[in-house]
């Protein structure tokens, strides 16, 4: 069988799941434990199964190759002659390699060894040939389960996501009023392929749900003008920044006099509503962007984000709108999911930035 290993938050692996069986159409063994899965086929995965950017629960999407049991001292031998024993187009020479753990409580203290470790392993591949920084190419993962146990897995840096874990470290910015502000700067680095240049000085954004300010600030510090719409306060330097308009309105009923490029939502309401609001915007031709949380403390969380996307996708497509529709389970983001929706320019077609088939 091949295998296809799945990086996810912890606890959301039958989300995983769910989503592997609506979208892959494939019959595939599945076993999971806390903050991964593997999916095991019978055939070779499509490449778009591991396309990592197709997936909204998993961090990153890779081939598995092998799994190695390791003995209590020698931890070396063992995984270079696994490595020696793959078939030739597995035996690099790789442009990286990363020594990654689950994102778990059983985990997490296996970040230290891998960290000791990972400058060995570099060493004694280079020397065999087998890794070569200078090239482009794939990517060779060390997946510690345990200190005992590790799957070697492999990516194709074009498609995984480019940070070790899945997990894009975002640096808090001292002045930012929330915590909440991580989650729109991780959104924008994870969804918005092009972010520098479609958030720039000179646009105008609105922030629907904008209390305290951490969504706003991240607007803000990148040029935006923002209305701020929230019956609450805004928080310390978004308080009386010059570029920040707050209005104390309902955000489901504010629309703005002239449209606007951004908007970005976090209010904490059902998601079939928040997707209905959005898809209005876009509709009546008031933003071209935006960044909105869904939030899903429900058990069956794959069908919601099913209805919202079938909400959204039928009311652009009815008004015969160009877009693109991406979204991610962020590493801030706990019972919730973030998504991207954009207008497309008209040379391009129009389709989910997800690229796995609807059921086959
Ligand atoms: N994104 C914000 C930040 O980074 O600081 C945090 C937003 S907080 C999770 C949700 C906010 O939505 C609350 O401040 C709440 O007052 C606001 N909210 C909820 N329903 C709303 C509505 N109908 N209209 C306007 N604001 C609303």
């Amino acid at each position: 069988a091949t295998a296809v290993l799945f990086y996810c938050r912890s606890g959301f692996e039958n989300d995983l799941y769910q989503e592997w069986q609506a979208r892959s159409g494939l019959q595939a063994r599945w076993e999971s434990a806390a903050g991964y899965a593997l999916a095991f086929l019978q055939e070779e995965p499509e490449p778009t199964l591991l396309h990592t950017d197709s997936w909204i629960f998993a961090r990153q999407a890779l081939r598995g190759m092998a799994l190695v049991e390791l003995g209590e001292r020698d931890r070396l031998s063992p995984i270079l002659d696994a490595i020696a024993a793959l078939p030739a187009h597995w035996r690099g020479p790789w442009s990286a390699v990363w020594l990654e753990h689950p994102d778990s409580d059983e985990g997490k203290p296996l970040s230290g060894f891998c960290h000791r470790f990972t400058p060995l392993l570099e060493q004694a591949l280079r020397e065999r040939g087998m890794l070569d920084p200078t090239r482009d190419g794939p990517r060779l993962h060390l997946f510690f389960t345990g200190l005992n146990r590790v799957w070697l897995a492999c990516s194709d840096p074009a498609h995984a996501s480019p940070w070790p874990l899945g997990i894009a470290r975002v640096r808090m910015p001292a002045e930012a009023p929330s915590r909440s502000t991580l989650k729109l700067s991780e959104a924008l680095m994870t969804l918005v392929p092009d972010a520098h240049d479609c958030l720039k000085p000179g646009m105008v954004g609105v922030d629907l749900g904008a209390a305290p300010g951490g969504w706003t600030f991240q607007l803000v510090t990148r040029g935006l003008k923002v209305f701020a719409i929230d019956n609450g306060p805004l928080k310390g330097t978004m308080a009386l920044h010059p570029y920040v308009k707050h209005l104390r309105e309902d955000g489901f009923r504010y629309r703005p006099r002239h449209p606007v490029d951004w908007l970005v939502c976090d209010m904490v309401e059902q998601p079939a509503r928040v997707a209905k609001l959005i898809a209005d915007w876009f509709v009546r031709g008031d933003t071209r962007h935006a960044v909105f949380n869904l939030k899903l403390p429900m058990k069956k969380r794959w069908p919601e984000i099913e209805r919202c996307f079938a909400l959204i996708e039928s009311a652009l497509d009815e008004a015969g709108l160009r877009y693109t529709l991406a979204a991610k389970q962020l590493y801030h983001d706990r019972e919730e999911i973030t998504c991207y929706l954009a207008l497309r320019r008209s040379a391009e077609r129009t389709r989910r930035r997800r690229q796995v088939p609807d059921r086959v």
